[in-house]
C-alpha cells in the first residue's frame, strides 16, 4: 500500500470511528425532543428519545392518523428510523401524507439534537417495506390484494393445506375493508336472535334484489344470504374479531336490522385480526408489490408479473391465482370511462388503491366484465375531504336530512342512490343531518367517534348546540323553517307513521337537546361492476366458460349487487367469496 492509501484509509477509519461513536448519524445530543407537524387527518407528534447519541425511541403522543393507513406509516417509519439510526426512510405507498409528515418531524427532531444538514444526508437510505429477495417465487396460490376478500382467501387456501403469496402494492394491508365501518348483514345471527329480530335467508336475498333493481345475479346473491351465517361466525370464532353486542344495524334498503357490526365500528378490526391470522399461519405477504399482468400459457393462468423495488418479480401460481383487488371507485378516468355521470365533481370515500387494477389485468387475458357502469355514491360525506362521516351514521338511528332551507326531502332510510340523488338536487348540493340526544343517547355516534367528531366541529361541518334554534342559527339553516319541519316529524313518530316520505328504518323523536347539525354530501363509494364470477368464483371469459385457475373475489367481481349494493352487503359478500375462492383454488 502506498503512503497516501494509507494515510486515507487511517483517516476513513477514524472517520468511521467517529461516525459510531455518535450513533451513525453524527453528532446528537442526548434528551427528549417533542415535535409536532400536520398529518393526513390532523396534528401528530412525537416524542423521541436520544441516548448515547442514537435514536433510542419514538412514541406518538398525538395522531388523528387512520388506524392501519397513515398510522401504519407513521408506526412503521418510527420502528425503522429506531432499529437504522437513520430519518433517511423511504416514504410507504398508499400513505405517502403520513409518511412525509414523520420525517418533517424527525428532520427537525435531529436538527434540534445537533445534526447538521452534512450528517442528516449521510445517514443512511432505510427501506420500510425492505424489497424482495428474489426475482422469481413460486407457490400453489397466489392472491393478489391484501384487503379483506384477499385475506380470508389465503387464509382458507393456507389452512387446506397450500402455500401461498399475497401481492399488496400499498405498503401495508386492509384496502377499503380497513376504512370501512366493518358491518356485515347477517340473516340468523346470534345478536340478532338476542336482539328479537326475526329474519331469513329468503328476506335477505329478496332486499338485496330488490335493492339492485333485480339487476344482481340470483345465484350469487343466494350463495352470498345462504353464507352469511358461516361468514360471521367464521370471523368471531376462527379469526378472532369482535362484534358490539348490543347493536344490530339497519342499514337502508333492509327490511329488519341485521348488520353485526365489530367493535369499534371499524373495518380496522377486521384486517387486524385477519392479518394476526396470516402472520399465525406464515402466509407470505409481500408488500409495495404491484401486480401488472396475469400470466397465462396454454388457456391456463399460471402467475403474476409484478414490480417490486423498481424490478419485475415473478410469481408462479401452481394451483391458481385469486383477484382480490377490490374496486375501482378511486379511479375518476375509468369511472367516466364506464359511467360519465361520476367524474371529478365527485370526490370519493375510497383508498387511492381502489385503482380497477384487476379489473383490466383480467380484461387482457380475456376476462367478460359485467355491470360496469353501476357506480355507488354514498350520501352523507364530508364535503371537504369526501371521506365518509361515521359520526353522521347516526342517520341509522334515526337522524333527519333537511336542505338550507330547512325542509325534509327524502326518506332517510332509504336506498343510498336516492338519497344522493336528492342531496345533490338541494341548495350547494349538500344536506343537513339533524339529531338530537334521543337519537345520540341510541348510537352513541359522537362517542365511538369522537375524533372525527372533533375533527368535523374543528372545521365548521358539525354544530352542536342546547337548542335547535341556536343548532340552525350556527348552521346557516333556516330555524323557523325546521323548528315547524321537526315539530311534524316528531308528530309523525308520536303517530308511528311519516305520511309525507315513508320514514324507514329508526324513527325517533328529535326534542331534547343538545342537538346536532351535519354538513353532508355525496361522494363516490363503490363500484358494482367487475369480473363475471360462477359459484365457484371461477373468472368467466368472454369467449364462454372459466378460466383456468383464475378466481376472483370481493369488490372486483360485478354482479352481486346489481344497480345498488346495500349498506353492510360488501363485507358479507367479500367474506363469503372469500372463503370460497381460497377453497376453490385448492381443488385443481
Ligand atoms: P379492498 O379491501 O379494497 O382490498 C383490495 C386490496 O387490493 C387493497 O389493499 C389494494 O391496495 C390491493 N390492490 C389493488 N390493486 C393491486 C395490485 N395491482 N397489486 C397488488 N395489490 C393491489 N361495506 C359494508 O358491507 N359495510 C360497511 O360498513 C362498509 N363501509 C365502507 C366504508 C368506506 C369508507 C368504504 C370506502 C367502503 C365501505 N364498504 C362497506 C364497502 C367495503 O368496504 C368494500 O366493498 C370492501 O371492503 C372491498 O373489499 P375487497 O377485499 O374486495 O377490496
Amino acid at each position: 500500500m502506498k503512503l497516501y492509501q494509507k494515510i486515507t484509509c487511517a483517516l476513513l477509519i477514524v472517520c468511521a470511528a467517529v461516525f459510531t461513536a455518535c450513533g451513525g448519524s453524527g453528532k446528537l445530543k442526548d434528551g427528549t425532543y417533542t415535535e409536532s407537524s400536520v398529518g393526513h387527518n390532523g396534528t401528530l407528534t412525537l416524542e423521541t428519545v436520544i441516548k448515547d447519541g442514537k435514536i433510542a425511541d419514538i412514541k406518538t403522543v398525538e395522531s388523528s392518523e387512520t388506524k392501519g393507513l397513515g398510522q401504519a406509516a407513521v408506526d412503521l417509519l418510527c420502528r425503522a428510523i429506531v432499529e437504522n439510526n437513520s430519518i433517511q426512510v423511504d416514504t410507504l405507498t398508499g400513505a405517502t401524507i403520513s409518511s412525509n409528515c414523520v420525517k418533517r418531524i424527525m428532520q427537525e427532531t435531529v436538527k434540534k439534537a445537533g445534526a447538521s444538514d452534512k450528517t442528516i444526508a449521510s445517514m443512511a437510505a432505510v427501506a420500510v417495506r425492505p424489497a424482495a429477495e428474489k426475482t422469481s417465487y413460486e407457490y400453489d396460490i397466489v392472491v393478489i390484494g391484501a384487503g379483506g376478500a384477499g385475506l380470508t382467501a389465503a387464509i382458507t387456501a393456507k389452512q387446506g393445506g397450500a402455500s401461498v403469496a399475497v401481492l399488496e402494492k400499498n405498503g401495508f394491508a386492509g384496502g377499503n375493508t380497513m376504512v370501512s365501518g366493518g358491518g356485515l348483514n347477517v340473516a340468523g345471527s346470534d345478536l340478532q336472535q338476542k336482539n328479537g329480530i326475526t329474519d331469513s335467508v329468503e328476506k335477505f336475498t329478496e332486499d338485496t334484489l330488490k335493492g339492485g333493481d333485480y339487476k344482481n345475479d340470483p345465484v350469487l346473491v343466494g350463495i352470498m344470504a345462504r353464507n352469511s351465517v358461516a361468514a360471521y361466525n367464521w370471523l368471531r370464532d376462527d379469526i378472532g374479531v369482535p362484534f358490539m353486542q348490543e347493536r344490530v344495524q339497519q342499514f337502508g334498503g333492509h327490511s329488519v336490522p341485521r348488520a353485526c357490526v365489530p367493535v369499534g365500528n371499524s373495518g380496522y378490526t377486521i384486517t387486524e385480526a385477519l392479518v394476526k391470522k396470516c402472520e399465525t399461519l406464515g402466509i407470505d405477504i409481500f408488500y409495495e408489490t404491484k401486480a401488472v399482468k396475469l400470466l397465462k400459457e396454454n388457456d391456463v393462468v399460471t402467475g403474476v408479473e409484478a414490480e417490486n423495488g423498481g424490478k419485475t418479480v415473478s410469481f408462479v401460481a401452481k394451483k391458481g391465482v385469486v383477484l382480490a383487488t377490490g374496486g375501482f371507485g378511486a379511479n375518476v378516468a375509468m369511472r367516466v370511462e364506464y359511467n360519465p355521470a361520476y367524474g371529478s365533481e365527485y370526490k370519493t370515500t375510497c383508498i387511492q388503491a381502489a385503482q380497477g387494477d384487476g379489473i383490466v389485468m383480467a380484461q387482457a387475458v380475456g376476462a367478460k366484465l359485467v355491470d360496469m357502469g353501476y357506480i355507488q355514491v354514498y350520501p352523507t360525506c364530508n364535503p371537504k375531504t369526501g371521506i365518509i362521516s361515521y359520526v353522521a351514521n347516526s342517520r341509522f338511528d334515526g337522524a333527519v336530512l333537511v336542505n338550507k332551507e330547512g325542509h325534509r326531502f327524502v326518506n332517510e332510510g332509504g336506498r343510498r342512490d336516492v338519497i344522493s340523488q336528492a342531496i345533490l338536487a338541494q341548495t350547494d348540493k349538500c344536506a343537513y343531518l339533524v339529531w338530537g340526544s334521543e337519537i345520540e343517547s341510541a348510537g352513541k355516534m359522537t362517542q365511538i367517534h369522537a375524533k372525527e367528531f372533533e375533527q368535523l366541529k374543528a372545521t365548521n361541518l358539525l354544530v352542536q348546540a342546547d337548542t335547535l334554534e341556536d343548532a340552525a342559527k350556527a348552521a346557516g339553516i333556516d330555524a323557523a323553517a325546521l323548528a315547524a319541519e321537526i315539530a311534524e316529524f316528531n308528530s309523525f313518530v308520536d303517530g308511528k307513521k311519516d305520511p309525507k316520505f315513508q320514514k324507514t328504518g329508526a324513527f325517533r323523536k328529535i326534542a331534547e337537546g343538545p342537538f346536532y347539525i351535519e354538513t353532508v354530501t355525496p361522494s363516490t363509494h363503490h363500484t358494482m361492476g367487475g369480473v363475471a364470477i360462477d359459484a365457484q368464483t371461477r373468472v368467466q371469459s368472454v369467449s364462454g366458460g372459466a378460466i383456468k385457475r383464475l378466481f376472483a373475489a370481493g369488490e372486483v367481481v360485478g354482479g352481486i349487487h346489481g344497480t345498488n349494493r346495500l349498506g353492510g352487503n360488501a363485507i358479507t359478500d367479500i367474506i363469503v367469496f372469500g372463503r370460497i375462492a381460497g377453497s376453490e383454488a385448492l381443488k385443481d
